[in-house]
């Protein structure tokens, strides 16, 4: 599952931050204007009030009089120095005294626009509807109130003039003086019974000092909102430049002087997970220089570390656009191909890992590619189950686990992750939690394969193998534990473990006095390690109470490669102390044929290969024949495995092989069985008990065992 957010580095972004930091910005400002606004609206409303009951008096006795007190009234305006205008409702001027610097007035037209007529029936709270209207309705809706209306030299014109006097003359703002500003405007009065409207000119005063001081605020409250503004927008910038460099610094792989994983693991999830990639094939590689650390202790840290530079700018320059590579840990470059399938990643990752091998550097390198494939069925799920998406790690991972299977001989190779792989490290991850309690529960059990003579047939001696009888799977074969026990180290406790338990099962036997033959036991390369292996192994049989004759102990052919004179001591002790020694699988691959001249090993089993298949081949008889008199002059006796028919037992009959251990006589089979069918109490014994009468052990049996050809198979997994 996606670790939500594991690989996000916060990214710092200049668009969005300055565009709501504008934002609030513009609105803090048009909030100041718009309460400035409102709060003069409010105070020429205030201050109007004695002027509108004035002109509403006028209005409305010039309106019901006659046509001669109407004169008197506009005459007492003009007395009064009140400029004044009449318009009928179609907005043409009637009559008017001064300069009529109404707002709303179309000085050109000579007359009221409709729209105008409207904005001034829209201060006096005149309604939508009611305007369409506007000739019959409009006296009713106005009646009885007077309204303001704009004068156009009122506000920038007087602003100006406030601001002018203001810095000439300083003084004027101490409060002592009490010089004003005068702010004209227009107080309409409706005329029901003509049918019109009556404008008079008024002004409101306002002290200077007032003034400047409201004018002076402003002033500062806009800088100050600027300077907070100018303020927020550097601090975005220094966020961004500061996120730049952060994030330049924790991409950055001071080794290659280039990017480090935590870039690529970004920069991968993002084009991975990018909706319009869902279409490409994708190769998430983990190339690894093979033997990185042995390059380093042959030549410096600095040589190595200017080799991997190189490594990784000559994978650079064979990229494509778009696809990327850093370093991870030591010797590891990780990498993201887009590629058009299987064979594609192949060829190209060769391509460059020859490239690499070619580098001129005195040492013979070679490295290895994992690589997991996301195709774009793989990507088409990802996106559709956005929340179940593996992360990089994920599939990183498995491009490591697919470069391990490469086989560990240090030379170059790439391979692909598939499922089963994901299936044997589950497997491995099974075997290694469970060997303990196996071990505790008795689940690992012995089966007994034995070994007779092809001449006599008579039963010559027996091989231990081990089976896992789990609860749940049934029999295990060894194959598929043994090499992960050998792996992990726990092999050494199945050895003590199967030593244990046929020393036992020898000692029982004794004591019920059945036929008693050597009985081999594996025991794994890994414990020839242990220097006091021979001691060791004395201790557990003699701590069973079973003659050491009675053991045999094999060792696998590979075994022979390691520090061969350890190996040498180890057998010369064991022999020493009466074990039996065997090379297992003789000719299996490995075959050292200088090594059985110094070990004073008792018996050679040739591996079961010589016997499979090609009976007939007369070359591999004459290797059998050879090897059989190589140890015979050696003294060691010979046993043949994995013979399964009767024409190789009597080829090895004739060529006097001493044993053999196949299915020709008998699989491997359980300790019941084997009592039972191979070694039976005898009858004369029958009646005597175990405990009573303990028997020597014995070697060699004069009755002859009949081939068992149908055996069953329980067991041979
Ligand atoms: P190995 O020691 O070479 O054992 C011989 C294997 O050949 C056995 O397989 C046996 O069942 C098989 N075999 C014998 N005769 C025939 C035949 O005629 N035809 C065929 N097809 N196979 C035959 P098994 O028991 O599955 O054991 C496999 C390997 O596992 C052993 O090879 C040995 O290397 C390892 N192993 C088994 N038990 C132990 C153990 O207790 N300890 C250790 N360290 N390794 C063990
Ligand atoms: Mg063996
Ligand atoms: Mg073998």
């Amino acid at each position: 599952m996606r670790n939500k957010g594991k690989y996000k580095v916060p990214k710092a972004h200049a668009v969005w931050p300055i565009l709501w930091r504008t934002a609030v910005f513009l609105t803090v400002i048009a909030l100041i204007i718009a309460v400035l606004h409102i709060l003069a609206e409010y105070v020429r409303d205030f201050r109007s009030e004695a002027d509108r009951e004035y002109v509403r008096t006028i209005a409305t006795a010039a309106d019901t009089g006659s046509p001669e007190e109407r004169q008197d009234k506009l005459n007492i305006l003009e007395q009064d120095n009140h400029a004044y205008c009449i318009i009928d409702l179609d907005g043409n001027i009637i009559e008017s005294s001064g300069a009529v610097t109404i707002a709303a007035y179309n000085d050109k037209a000579g007359k009221f626009s409709t729209s105008s007529l409207h904005d001034i029936l829209d201060e006096a709270d005149v309604k939508e509807k009611e305007i369409d209207n506007i000739k019959t309705h409009v006296m009713e809706a106005a009646a009885n109130s007077t309204f303001l209306v704009d004068d156009y030299e009122t506000s920038t014109e007087a602003l100006k003039d406030a601001y002018a006097i203001a810095r000439n003359n300083p003084h004027l703002l101490d409060g002592s003086d009490n010089a004003v500003l005068t702010f004209p405007y227009w107080i309409a009065a409706p005329m029901i019974e003509s049918q019109q409207i009556m404008f008079v000119r008024s002004e409101l005063t306002v002290k200077i000092k007032d003034y400047t001081y409201l004018a002076a605020g402003i002033i500062i409250a806009v800088i100050i909102c600027t300077f907070v503004f100018v303020l927020m927008i550097v601090s975005v910038i220094m966020n961004l430049s500061a996120n730049r460099k952060l994030r330049k610094w924790l991409f950055r792989d001071t080794i290659v002087k280039g990017h480090n994983w935590l870039w690529y693991a970004v920069n991968s999830q993002d084009i991975l997970y990018k909706r319009r990639n869902a279409h490409k094939t994708y190769a998430v590689v983990e190339l690894v220089f093979i033997r990185y650390r042995s390059f380093v202790l042959c030549h410096s840290v600095k040589e190595a570390e200017d080799l991997l530079r190189q490594v990784v700018s000559i994978i650079a320059r064979k990229l494509k656009k778009g696809e990327l590579i850093a370093h991870s840990t030591s010797s590891a470059i990780p990498l993201l191909l887009e590629v058009t399938g299987e064979d594609e990643a192949k060829a190209r990752l060769l391509d460059i890992i020859r490239t690499l091998e070619a580098i001129p550097c005195g040492h013979k390198l070679a490295f290895r590619a994992g690589v997991c494939l996301i195709t774009p069925a793989q990507e088409k799920l990802i996106l559709k189950q956005k929340r179940y998406i593996p992360d990089i790690d994920v599939l990183y991972n498995n491009a490591c686990t697919a470069g391990l299977s490469i086989a560990d001989t240090g030379d170059s190779g790439v391979a692909f992750f598939d499922n089963k792989l994901v299936d044997e490290e589950k497997w491995i991850d099974t075997v290694t939690s469970r060997q303990q309690t196996a071990v505790n529960n008795e689940e690992f059990l012995v089966y007994y394969q034995p070994k007779y003579s092809p001449s006599t047939n008579e039963l010559m001696g027996t091989e231990a193998l081990i089976r896992w009888n789990t609860p749940d799977m049934g029999l295990v074969s060894p194959y598929k534990f043994i090499p992960i026990f050998e792996d992990n180290g726990f092999i050494t406790h199945i050895d003590d473990y199967m030593l244990t338990h046929v020393a036992r099962d020898q000692r029982k036997w004794l004591n019920e006095g059945r036929k008693c033959v050597p009985v081999s036991v594996n025991v794994s390369r890994a414990h020839f390690g242990q220097e006091d292996l021979a001691e060791h192994i004395c201790s557990i049989i003699d701590g069973e109470g079973c003659p050491r004759s009675l053991l045999e102990i094999e060792l696998t052919e590979s075994a022979f490669f390691d520090d061969e004179n350890a190996l040498i001591t180890t057998i010369n002790r064991l022999k020493s102390f009466g074990f039996l020694v065997s090379m297992d699988d003789f000719g299996s691959g490995y075959s050292s044929l200088n090594s059985l001249k110094d070990m004073p090993l008792d018996i050679l089993k040739l591996d079961a290969g010589f016997f499979r298949g090609s009976d007939d081949n007369p070359r591999t008889q004459i290797v059998v024949s050879e090897a059989i008199k190589l140890a015979k002059s050696l003294k060691m006796m010979t046993v043949a495995e994995g013979v399964e028919d009767k024409a190789t037992v009597d080829f090895l009959a004739t060529e006097g092989c001493d044993m053999i251990q196949g299915y020709y006589y008998a699989k491997p089979m359980s300790r019941e069985e084997y009592e039972n069918t191979v070694i039976p109490v005898p009858e004369a014994q029958q009646p005597q008990t175990a405990e009573t009468k303990p028997v020597q052990p014995q070697t060699a049996e004069t009755e002859p065992v009949q081939p068992q050809t149908d055996q069953s198979n329980a067991g041979n997994s």
